[in-house]
């Protein structure tokens, strides 16, 4: 998208309603990596559309461009996701690599991958290398996890979450264990600290589990999500709730003011969803950026590329991959 078609999207006109300037890329402080689309699990919400026979795997020449990036781009957070990432090969690679030149390293799992006999052996390394893990846990409620994430799906992640309590995750304070709710229909997330409470209590009563910080998200209307939505027939009411709770407190904490997304291939993105949109970076000369050619000072206070399913980052208390924003 040129400069002007990316000022003039109906969320940024919504955005400029309080910011004159719109909304601009500012500092980089997150590298988030999707490392692909290969997952164990089929979730009806997912926006990447993941499963067992994704086969959008980032290789090996791609990972060591992420890991010249973060060599010249020193003490940044590396935020790892997918798909599950615990099933890339080479995961163990990128993070023993990254953990003396970030800031920090986090990892989104499933959990449910952490119980395989094939990917067990992980959650060890990412103690080793302080990992932050960033565990999918839709509810405290087996019928609701089930439902969303499929049968057993619940039974595995509280057993991953016990095994991660065992080795100090959520326990020791350089071990953070956080998890991460989503609605499982067409609304908003409920209030995310009372959230937390109650997550916290049901979980500690019912089993034994303890972790950091619940994070709140809202589902973003794209990929096997959006189709659920449209085979409701709930696409168009959800788009509305999400416009009709646009929050403008939320954008001084946008995450695409400070993250930038790569994918597979190594093409750059202003985040996650923007990438699952096919929606890259452009620079001046109309190419795509990839992480070989990125270069921070191309971006400052650039226009971001925005869309309709910004809506979701700014709906009632906003939306991020670390939770809620105002
Ligand atoms: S939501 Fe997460 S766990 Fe579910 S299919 Fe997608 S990537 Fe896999
Ligand atoms: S969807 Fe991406 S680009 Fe749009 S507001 Fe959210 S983080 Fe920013």
């Amino acid at each position: 998208m040129n400069k002007n078609k990316r000022e003039s999207t109906a969320f940024m006109k919504k955005v400029k309603e309080t910011n004159k300037q719109g909304l601009l890329f500012d500092k980089l402080e997150t590298l988030q990596v999707n490392l692909g689309n290969i997952c164990n699990q089929t979730c009806s919400h997912c926006h990447i559309g993941a499963g067992p026979k994704g086969d959008h795997i980032m290789d090996e020449a791609r990972i060591e461009d992420v890991m010249l990036f973060l060599t010249n781009n020193p003490n940044l957070i590396l935020d790892i996701t997918g798909g599950e990432p615990s099933m890339h090969p080479q995961i163990d690679r990128l993070i023993n690599f990254a953990r003396g030149i970030t800031k920090k390293i986090m990892i989104r799992t499933n959990l449910t991958a952490l119980v395989d006999d094939k990917y067990k052996h992980l959650p060890e390394i990412y103690k080793q290398n302080k990992v932050e893990i960033v565990a999918s846990m839709p509810c405290f409620s087996q019928e609701n996890v089930d439902y969303q994430r499929g049968n057993g799906t619940f039974e595995k992640s509280i057993l991953a979450l016990q095994n991660l309590n065992k080795i100090k995750y959520g326990k020791n304070e350089n071990l953070n264990l956080h998890l991460v709710y989503n609605p499982n229909s067409a609304m908003l997330p409920p209030e995310q600290k009372q959230l937390e409470k109650d997550y916290k209590r049901v979980l500690q009563k019912n089993y034994g589990i303890v972790f950091n910080n619940l994070f709140t998200m809202v589902n973003v209307p794209l990929g096997r999500f959006a189709a659920f939505l449209k085979k409701e027939n709930q696409y168009d009411r959800y788009i509305q709730i999400l416009k009709d709770n646009y929050n403008p407190a939320t954008l001084d904490n946008i995450m695409c003011k400070n993250l930038i997304s790569v994918d597979w291939k190594g093409n750059v993105y202003n985040c996650d969803f923007n990438q699952i949109s096919n929606q890259p970076i452009i620079n001046a000369d109309s190419g795509v950026v990839n992480i070989r050619n990125f270069n921070q000072k191309d971006l400052k206070k650039q226009p971001i590329e925005t869309h309709e399913h910004c809506f979701a980052c700014t709906a009632g208390h906003g939306s991020s991959c670390t939770g809620s924003l105002d």
